[in-house]
């Protein structure tokens, strides 16, 4: 493909959205939460596992646990054994309390709506924030994880490898409005078709619009 204008990436984004759009109608966060702090308890659990195993257990944890100070008081022998079935679940205990005890130090026990602060919580990196901004405040965010920055990489819309530089490409050309859709939609590809291994670029919704250059051929 021809090197692409600013206006050419940004043309042929649109329409990667709305072919992406049609394939998953069903895209969405696959992440089980219903306010910022379950969300970024979430998070920090889905971290290298699976989210269904993360949906396994949160609904009792959050019953259980309903503030950053239910978390943050708990001894963690308690949370090691409820989380087990996690990966890294002494980790991730750590985890979860330093960021639940900041929360509480810095923001009333609230998780805040900035990036700026939300940058501040121990362990949480631009990927978690920009999740939380679009998934639990419906601000426009890219959070580019393993999935959105492979994807982007195949379909050309970066050259950058580096989570943060891929971020700063991505919100140069994905409309502020499509922004977290945008990453549901690329999570979903991703997943789905343009796998890490071996792409199945035959029935690959955006294949006209792709210019990777490996990709896999149709079988005759
Ligand atoms: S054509 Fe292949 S490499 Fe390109 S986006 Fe589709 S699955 Fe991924």
């Amino acid at each position: 493909m021809p090197k692409e204008s600013l206006q050419q990436k940004r043309k042929r984004v649109r329409k990667i959205i709305a072919r992406l759009k049609k394939a998953y109608p069903d895209a969405r966060l696959e992440l089980n939460f219903s306010n910022p702090l379950e969300l970024l308890i979430a998070l920090i659990l889905a971290a290298r596992t699976r989210d269904e195993l993360v949906n396994a257990i949160t609904p009792g944890l959050f019953r259980r646990y309903r503030t950053a100070a239910d978390w943050a008081n708990e001894k963690p022998a308690v949370l090691h054994r409820l989380l087990r079935s996690i990966n890294f679940y002494r980790n991730k205990t750590r985890a979860i309390q330093k960021a639940t005890r900041a929360l509480m130090e810095k923001f009333g026990g609230q998780v805040p709506n900035r990036l700026e602060d939300l940058l501040t919580l121990p362990g949480v990196g631009r990927k978690t924030a920009n999740i939380l901004l679009g998934n639990a405040f419906d601000q426009p965010a890219i959070g580019v994880d393993t999935h959105v920055a492979r994807v982007s990489q195949r379909l050309g819309l970066t050259d950058h490898t580096d989570p943060d530089e891929i971020e700063a490409d991505l919100t140069q050309i994905v409309p502020k409005k499509d922004q977290v859709k945008f990453v549901h939609l690329f999570q979903w590809h991703g997943r789905r078709i343009c796998i890490p291994q071996v792409p199945d670029c035959p029935h690959c919704p955006v294949n006209d619009l792709c210019p990777y250059p490996k990709k896999t051929k149709a079988k005759m």
